[in-house]
């Protein structure tokens, strides 16, 4: 099958083109998907399928990966946290379902450690409070004991919820372990949020109720959610289809292409696609070793995955501009270099190889040296702090689209 390449497009709508080194960013457009799940959500497209029947299919292959018992494909791993908290409120009862967010009469309550309220782009408890229900913050943000839990446990709690991401603070969490522990003796459905994470069997065998990935982070699938989990908790978060999941719909090309690209995750070579990622970042370690103003250093994930990334530390007094500043020059080019800025402001950024097409991880080492050297010789760095970098992006997203 041709697949239409992305550069066609872009030039007809005079759009810039990336390099992604930032990792699988939703403001990116997440991951480059794999050609199965292409060529699965092209061939779909010109035919009708009854949805329940390919969602089932597509539940028999999520419970192959994960180990669960039943699954199915949503819009986004937000929906599938929406989804999976209605169905803890509802179970399979049809009048309940379409009276969400109004919860009168039934358990509400969504215990979350407060170290776990994180920001993926949108805040994960307006995934929760959507539904209706109300979260229930345990402990403080890097303090969160098992008695928190516990303490919180009551008649009004639909679930327990748990988030694994290098977006939640790592410092004084409950472990998964006790966690997971805990909500199976008193009872209470634990979901486990793993959008970003690699590890598809783990969760479940540890005892997680429903657990949630995103098909277009590592997958390298469309644009979707997989929830995976105990079978009557899939059935009731599966219903929200008749209700509040009608908001946040998935299509037969969603559907199929989360399929292919399960199927694809099983037969890939892992060890031979992480040897090609592990070469990019030591080239860009060997291209950037004693250029002036930088220190390197290979970072291993923060949560595990198997994933090296370059951390590049800026030091604004040699390098003649801040971290930030070289960031958003790379970004300004064409093609636009997005590095992984999210820690910047400690004046570092990562160089992230899961989305790199070869040859382009030449462009990003050029361009990286060709920005020191005009700052350099221009001097026109150390020109804005970090908070005036801030207040510009958030004028820049108030004036879309503009
Ligand atoms: C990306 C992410 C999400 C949101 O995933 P989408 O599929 O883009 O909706 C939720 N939780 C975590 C931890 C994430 O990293």
């Amino acid at each position: 099958m041709e697949i239409m390449t992305a550069k066609g497009l872009l030039e007809r709508y005079g759009l810039t083109p990336v390099i992604n080194v930032s990792g699988t960013m939703t403001s990116l457009g997440a991951s480059r998907v794999v050609p199965e799940a292409i060529e699965a959500g092209a061939e779909i497209q010109s035919h009708f399928v009854a949805i329940d029947d390919l969602q089932a299919r597509a539940g028999q292959v999520i419970a192959r990966l994960t180990g669960a018992e039943a699954g199915f494909v949503t819009a986004c791993s937000a929906a599938g946290i929406s989804l999976g908290v209605a169905g803890c409120m509802t179970g399979t009862n049809l009048g309940r379902i379409e009276r969400l967010p109004d919860t009168e009469g039934l358990k509400n309550e969504v215990v979350v450690p407060a170290g776990h309220l994180v920001n993926y782009g949108a805040p994960i408890d307006q995934a929760v409070r959507i539904t209706g229900a109300r979260v229930v913050p345990l402990g403080t943000a890097a303090m969160v004991e098992t008695f928190h839990l516990d303490d919180r446990i009551n008649e009004r709690t639909a679930a327990a919820f748990f988030v694994v991401s290098h977006h939640v603070v790592q410092e004084g969490q409950i472990p998964l372990s006790d966690f997971l522990a805990i909500c199976k003796a008193r009872g209470v459905p634990a979901i486990l949020d793993m959008a970003s994470e690699y590890d598809l069997r783990g969760p479940i065998e540890q005892g997680a109720d429903l657990v949630i990935y995103s098909s277009h982070k590592f997958l390298g699938g469309p644009t979707g959610g997989i929830v995976a989990g105990r079978k009557d908790l899939v059935r009731a978060a599966y219903l929200q289809n008749r209700g509040l999941g009608r908001h946040m719909k998935v299509g037969k090309e969603g559907i199929a292409g989360t399929m292919a690209a399960l199927e694809a995750w099983e037969r890939r070579d892992h060890a031979a696609a992480r040897a090609t990622e592990l070469e990019y970042v030591r080239y860009w370690a060997d291209a950037l070793t004693g250029v002036a103003g930088l220190r390197l250093e290979t970072h291993r994930d923060w949560t595990g995955n198997p994933i090296d990334r370059l951390k590049i530390t800026v030091v604004p007094e040699e390098a003649g501009l801040y971290a930030w500043e070289l960031a958003d020059r790379l970004a300004a080019g064409t093609p636009s270099v997005r590095v992984r800025d999210d820690l910047i402001e400690h004046g570092f950024f990562f160089l992230d190889p899961c989305n790199l097409a070869a040859g382009e991880e030449k462009v990003v080492a050029e361009r990286i040296v060709e920005e020191l050297t005009r700052a350099a010789k221009r001097k026109d760095g150390l020109a804005y702090t970090l908070s005036e970098r801030k207040r510009r992006r958030i004028d820049a997203a108030i004036s879309w689209p503009d």
